[in-house]
């Protein structure tokens, strides 16, 4: 999970078209209606706004990825489900509330479920002040959600991970710790796939290092070529680097796990001769 950017007030379209029927379905709430009229009307209206709301959020906010997971789709054969990260069972005013709309994996959305762990009490009925049914209000936030929410939180202050891929709680982190459990953010496909990343980037250093070394086996190391390999070695890396540091790649926060500690994994793991591991360092922070 990373931290995105989404405007409250940029909202679909679609919701704006059909404000007078999200009304009346909000209406309906209040009027206490039989649940099952309830569901059938808000079950229609989702047929008309869907389309929409799922393509800004899956191409503008959250670059084709799960909000939670940060799998890119397409995904196996499953589209992307709309989630509600207050659950309409709890909160039904919630539902056609852009503030409380993600884009996730079936994975994900699955595990979650219409659990909504919260460390203080849940409000049970929706404020007067429509202001007030955004995430970020003052009345939801007060609710302390365990569940980290990648529109509000840095995910980054509570989450992080082994280099094998692994994913774990950071400093402690409550929050996160229930979020990798609400969602299975350590479930084995995911952790897999995390693991391969940091495997290839290091298969990739590791071949230009054998390049040095077949040529040290034969007595060329002359300045030419170790320069030749360094600045080949230099450039993998720093290629390596720019794509961690791109949110719009699948896993980002792992990505940047490998970026923040480069010189561990992809430097000193693997290249042994050093005058070849100093000049590629070198190369990488020139003075
Ligand atoms: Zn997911």
């Amino acid at each position: 999970m990373i931290r995105v950017n989404k405007d409250y007030d940029d909202i679909p379209s679609s919701i704006i078209k059909y404000k007078n029927e999200i009304k009346k379905y909000l209406d309906s709430l209040e009027s206490n209606n039989s649940s099952d009229n309830v569901k059938k009307v808000r079950d229609n209206l989702w047929k008309k706004l869907r389309k929409e709301i799922q393509e800004k959020l899956l191409e503008d906010i959250y670059h084709k990825k799960c909000a939670y997971c940060e799998s890119k789709f397409p995904l196996e054969s499953f589209p992307p489900e709309i989630d509600h990260y207050r659950p309409i069972l709890i909160y039904p005013w919630l539902a056609f509330e852009w503030s409380n709309l993600f884009i996730t994996c079936k994975k994900c959305n699955n595990k979650k479920g219409t659990k909504f762990e919260t460390k203080s009490k849940k409000i049970n009925s929706p404020p007067k002040n429509r202001i007030e049914w955004d995430a970020n209000s003052k009345i939801l936030l007060n609710e302390k959600p365990l569940l980290l929410n990648p529109e509000i939180d840095n995910p980054d202050e509570h989450l992080t991970f082994m280099h094998d891929g692994t994913i774990i709680k950071k400093n402690n982190s409550e929050r996160g710790k229930k979020t990798i459990e609400i969602c299975c953010l350590d479930r084995e496909p995911l952790t897999l796939a995390r693991k391969k990343i940091i495997d290839d980037y290091k298969e990739k250093i590791k071949d230009i290092y054998e390049e040095f070394l077949d040529l040290k086996n034969e007595n060329n190391e002359n300045n030419d070529n170790l320069n030749v390999c360094v600045k080949l070695c230099g450039k993998e890396i720093t290629k390596i680097l720019l794509e961690c540091n791109n949110p719009k790649k699948n896993y980002s926060l792992f990505r940047r796990h490998i970026h923040d500690d480069y010189e561990n994994l992809l430097v000193n793991n693997i290249i042994g001769d050093k005058n070849y591991k100093d000049y590629v360092l070198k190369y990488l922070h020139p003075k």
